[in-house]
């Protein structure tokens, strides 16, 4: 790609001649020589001191918001280089002759991407989301990779209004998918109805031939009327539910689902009126929700129903969600510490659910806005109906979730202090789950853990 061939629009100028660019960086530490380098200003860093260094590393021209004066590359000098780096993609991305995905949801994203992932490659070469860079910036990351594959499937998340529509914008998809509706963000959003909305604008792209939808969320009907002239495929683990009248042109199901004793689920895949056995090396209900949300997304691609099979069951999971930990501290440790918000949490407890003794460790969920409160009460009460024996806990907000479990719950100052009354327990025959929010940092309490295996 030329600089000069990005169709510009008058704000941006070209200063120092052309440059030919294949790949963009936006941080020295992993640039390689012939990258474009696009500064970028962020909270705790500004891309704009690193040109020196940038150019040092061979930087072939440099993306900025300010002239720089006396440099050796050309520059491209825009209002907002955020803006710049997704424009760039968004080039890269129209000239992509494979099948791309877009996907979003409240929980489950990344572990969608996996399993489809998984499926995809089977089929053919595929470029997915690397980790969760799923942002303003992640997205046209991930667009940059585009080359010659036949699938991109492409994560997209939000913390405020616009984003989803944007990204969209950039990422154009053919088939896309809100995996789920759940209040996460809250404080940003201030309803489930406006989530839903933001969420929704995956939908929005002028290349959609595809909407994926998830007859099992209560958004479902809000998402089919969306997409009227737009062909559909729902999904759904309750298929009696759906038979009749789901209004959507293709069901996929999942039906006679077993849980396994670590809770790993195995059922029937029904594919267009095929049906498959599974085996899901991924614990939780909710891996049946995503791994139907990945196959609905792959027979939207064409893919083999015998490699939808395959891939779904061999996808091994995302470190730090509903991950199995070696330990000799109880029977089984499951490391969730990547995330949560009341959803994943819920979805955690019904993983628990189906153990003897269990023991859910949680921290606090954060950016829940003005009910926190109330949000962290509900989990505890939830927690116990769902006959979960213990609940650990650290973090101020989850003094509430002790409260709400009522007894057989113990609030902890420190992880340390949580981590060795755990181990002072009899937990040969216990499910131990350890989940909280990012900034909860819980996987903490699993390296305590551990450590005194
Ligand atoms: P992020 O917003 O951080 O990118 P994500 O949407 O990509 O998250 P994952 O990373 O796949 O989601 O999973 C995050 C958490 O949500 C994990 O704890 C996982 O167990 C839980 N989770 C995964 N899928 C679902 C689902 N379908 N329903 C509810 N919870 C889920
Ligand atoms: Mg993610």
């Amino acid at each position: 790609m030329k600089l000069s061939q990005l169709k510009l629009d008058s704000a941006k100028t070209l200063v120092g001649g052309d440059a030919e660019f294949f790949c963009v960086s936006t941080d020295t530490r992993s640039l390689q020589p012939g990258d474009l380098f696009v500064a970028l200003r962020g909270e705790h860093f500004d891309g704009h001191a690193y040109i020196a260094q940038a150019i040092e590393k061979g930087a072939c021209a440099v993306v900025v918001d300010t002239v720089q004066a006396e440099i050796a590359v050309p520059q491209w000098v825009v209002k907002d280089t955020v803006r710049a780096l997704g424009f760039i993609a968004a080039n890269k991305r129209a000239e992509f002759e494979g099948a791309v995905v877009g996907l979003t949801g409240s929980s489950g994203k990344t572990s969608v991407k996996g399993m489809l992932e998984a499926v995809c490659r089977q089929a053919g070469p595929t470029v997915a989301t690397a980790g969760n860079l799923n942002n303003h910036i992640g997205v046209p990351q991930t667009l940059m990779r585009l080359e010659q594959q036949a699938f991109a499937i492409v994560e997209a998340g939000t913390s405020g209004f616009g984003e989803i529509a944007y990204l969209t914008s950039l990422i154009q998809p053919e088939v896309a998918l809100v995996n789920n509706v759940m209040p996460a963000h809250m404080a940003g959003f201030g309803s489930l109805d406006a989530i839903a909305q933001e969420k929704g604008d995956i939908y929005g792209g002028s290349n959609l031939r595809c909407a994926v939808i998830n007859l099992d969320d209560n958004y479902a009907q809000e998402f089919l009327a969306r997409n009227g002239g737009i062909t559909t495929i729902g999904f759904t683990a309750s298929p009696i539910q759906y038979e009749k009248n789901s209004g959507v042109d293709t069901l996929i199901y999942g039906e006679c689902l077993t849980p396994d004793g670590m809770g790993c689920y195995s059922f029937d895949l029904v594919l267009e009126g095929n049906r498959f056995p599974v085996n899901l090396q991924v614990p939780g209900k909710h891996s049946v929700n995503n791994a139907l949300a990945a196959a609905s997304c792959a027979v939207a691609l064409g893919v083999a129903h015998e490699l939808i099979a395959k891939g779904v069951s061999q996808f091994q999971g995302v470190a730090g969600r509903m991950q199995r930990v070696s330990t000799k501290c109880c029977h089984t440790l499951i490391n969730d510490t990547y995330n949560a918000n009341p959803g994943s949490m819920r979805a955690a407890a019904n993983y628990l659910a189906h153990a003897k003794h269990s023991v859910m460790v949680v921290g606090d969920m954060g950016e829940l806005g003005s009910d926190e409160l109330a949000q962290h009460f509900d989990l505890g009460r939830y927690a116990k109906s769902q006959k979960i024996k213990n609940l650990f806990a650290v973090g101020e907000l989850s003094k509430q979730t002790v409260a709400g479990f009522g007894e057989g719950a113990t609030w902890f100052e420190d992880k340390v202090a949580l981590a060795s009354a755990l181990q002072q327990q009899d937990l040969s025959d216990a499910v131990v789950l350890v989940k909280g929010s990012r900034s909860a940092k819980m996987e903490e309490v699993i390296e305590l853990l551990v450590k005194n295996d």
